[in-house]
C-alpha cells in the first residue's frame, strides 16, 4: 500500500526538504527521530567534548567558536550549551533581518549580557535589502530569501575573516523535520545544503542571472566564501542536535527559568517560542509559503509535539486547523516598508499559490482542547511589548544592555 501522509505525524510526502514514508506508513522523520529514545546521549556529548577540544585556545582574549543568534529559536540554548557546558568563549554573530520585534531585540540583548558574550552584527543597507525582497518575492514568491541567506552567509563570513574555523549551529532541519540524516551521520554545514534547500537553490550571484534589476553592490554581502578562503582557515560548522537530545519546547522552558528568555502568542500557530524575533516568519512569510506549500508553520510545530508525545494526532490535526486559517497580524508594517500596497502584493504571490489543501482526514477533537503544557505557567509577553507597531531597524535593548 502506497502512503502519501505518515500515520504517525502530519507530513506528507510533498514536504519541500523531501521525505520517504516505509511500508509502514512512517516517515523518515519519525523514524529518525525514535533515535532520540534510543542513542546514549552521555556518550554522544563526550564525542562533543572530543571534537571542540582542538578548537579551544588557552589565551582569552581570543574567540574559540562562533555561534549564530537571533532574539528567537534555539539562540539562548545553543550558547548555554557552548559558553556553560563546553566552556567555550564564542563570538555570538547576527544578520538584522529589518523586521525586528521589540521582544526580539530585548531577548538579543537580555542573552548576551546573561552570557557575557560579544556580539557581531551585520546591517546590509536597506536600499539593497529591499531590491532583494522585492526580486525574491517577484521571482519566487519569497518574502525571506534574504534573511535565510543573510543567517546563514554571515557566520560563515565571519569565520574567514576573524580565522575561527568552528562555527556551531543548533539543530539541522532536514534531520529534524524529515529525517534526511541520522544523527550518527554528524553532518556538517554544507555549501550545497544551504544552496538546494535553504535558500531554493538561489545562491547570491544566481539572482544577478536570473533578474537584471539587481546588480553584484546589492547581493555581494551574501556570498558564501570560496573554498579556498574556507580551507585556509579550515571552516566547519557542527550542529549540536546531534550530540544532544534536541526538544525545543523543553529547551525553551529552561531557558526561561535559568536566563529570562521571553515568548509571545502568535496569531497562526500555538507555539510561543520560536521565532520571536520576527514580525513576518510566523506571521505573513508564513500565509505565503502555506500558500505555496499546502501547510504553515503550525504544522511543522504539531508534528514536532506529536513526536516528542505531547500532542497526539486528532489533537495536532485540530490545532493545524485553528491556526492555519489565521490571517497575519502585522503585513500591514511589510507594506509600508516595503513601499507596496497589500492588493499589489498579494497579486505577486498568488502567481505562486499551489492551492493545496490540507486534508489530514481526522475527526478534530473540538474547542476544548487545551495548551496549558506549552507555557507550564510561565508567563508570556507579546511581541510589541507594549511599544508601538513598528520594526526595530537598530536597537540595544530596552533595558539600558
Ligand atoms: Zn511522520
Amino acid at each position: 500500500m502506497i502512503h502519501n501522509t505518515c500515520k504517525r505525524c502530519l507530513y506528507t510526502i510533498d514536504h519541500p526538504l523531501g521525505l520517504v514514508i516505509d511500508e509502514e506508513g512512517i516517515c523518515s522523520g519519525c523514524r529518525v527521530h525514535e533515535e532520540k529514545d534510543l542513542l546514549d546521549w552521555s556518550e554522544r556529548w563526550q564525542q562533543l567534548e572530543q571534537l571542540v577540544k582542538p578548537y579551544r585556545i588557552s589565551d582569552k582574549r581570543q574567540y574559540d567558536c562562533i555561534v549564530p543568534v537571533t532574539g528567537g529559536q534555539d539562540s539562548y540554548y545553543i550558547v548555554h550549551l557552548v559558553k556553560e557546558r563546553l566552556g567555550l568563549n564564542p563570538l555570538l554573530v547576527t544578520y538584522n533581518k529589518y523586521w525586528n520585534t521589540p521582544l526580539g531585540i530585548r531577548n538579543l540583548a537580555n542573552l548576551r549580557i546573561r552570557f557575557n558574550c560579544d556580539i557581531v552584527i551585520q546591517n546590509v543597507n536597506p536600499i539593497s535589502v529591499k531590491k532583494v525582497v522585492k526580486e525574491t518575492l517577484r521571482s519566487f514568491g519569497s518574502l525571506y530569501w534574504h534573511c535565510i541567506a543573510g543567517q546563514t552567509v554571515f557566520p560563515v563570513q565571519t569565520a574567514v575573516r576573524y580565522k575561527i574555523p568552528l562555527i556551531i549551529w543548533g539543530a539541522h532541519q532536514g534531520l529534524e523535520q524529515v529525517g534526511m540524516f541520522s544523527h550518527e551521520h554528524e553532518v556538517e554545514m554544507t555549501r550545497r545544503y544551504r544552496k538546494e534547500h535553504d535558500l531554493m537553490g538561489y545562491e547570491a550571484d544566481d539572482l544577478i542571472t536570473h533578474f537584471n534589476t539587481l546588480t553584484e553592490t546589492d547581493v555581494w554581502q551574501y556570498r558564501y566564501p570560496d573554498d579556498q578562503a574556507l580551507n585556509d582557515v579550515g571552516v566547519r560548522g557542527i550542529y549540536l542536535g546531534n550530540y544532544v537530545r534536541w526538544d525545543p519546547l523543553a529547551q525553551h522552558h529552561k531557558m526561561i527559568d535559568m536566563h529570562d528568555y521571553k515568548g509571545a502568542n502568535f496569531a497562526r500557530t500555538f507555539d510561543r517560542f520560536d521565532y520571536v524575533d520576527c514580525f513576518n516568519y510566523m506571521d505573513l512569510h508564513d500565509q505565503i509559503k502555506q500558500s505555496k506549500c499546502g501547510y504553515g508553520k503550525v504544522l511543522d510545530h504539531a508534528c514536532r509535539e506529536i513526536r516528542h508525545g505531547r500532542l497526539n494526532r486528532d489533537e495536532a490535526v485540530t490545532l493545524v486547523e485553528r491556526y492555519q486559517v489565521q490571517t497575519p497580524k502585522y503585513g500591514d508594517l511589510l507594506f509600508d516598508w516595503l513601499g507596496v500596497n497589500q492588493r499589489g502584493f498579494e497579486f505577486v504571490t498568488d502567481l505562486f499559490a499551489q492551492n493545496k489543501p490540507f486534508d489530514a482526514k481526522i475527526t478534530s477533537v473540538g474547542d476544548e482542547l487545551s495548551l496549558d503544557w506549552m507555557t507550564d505557567g510561565r508567563d508570556l509577553t507579546s511581541l510589541e511589548m507594549d511599544r508601538d507597531r513598528e520594526y526595530i531597524t537598530i536597537g540595544k535593548g530596552l533595558y539600558n544592555c
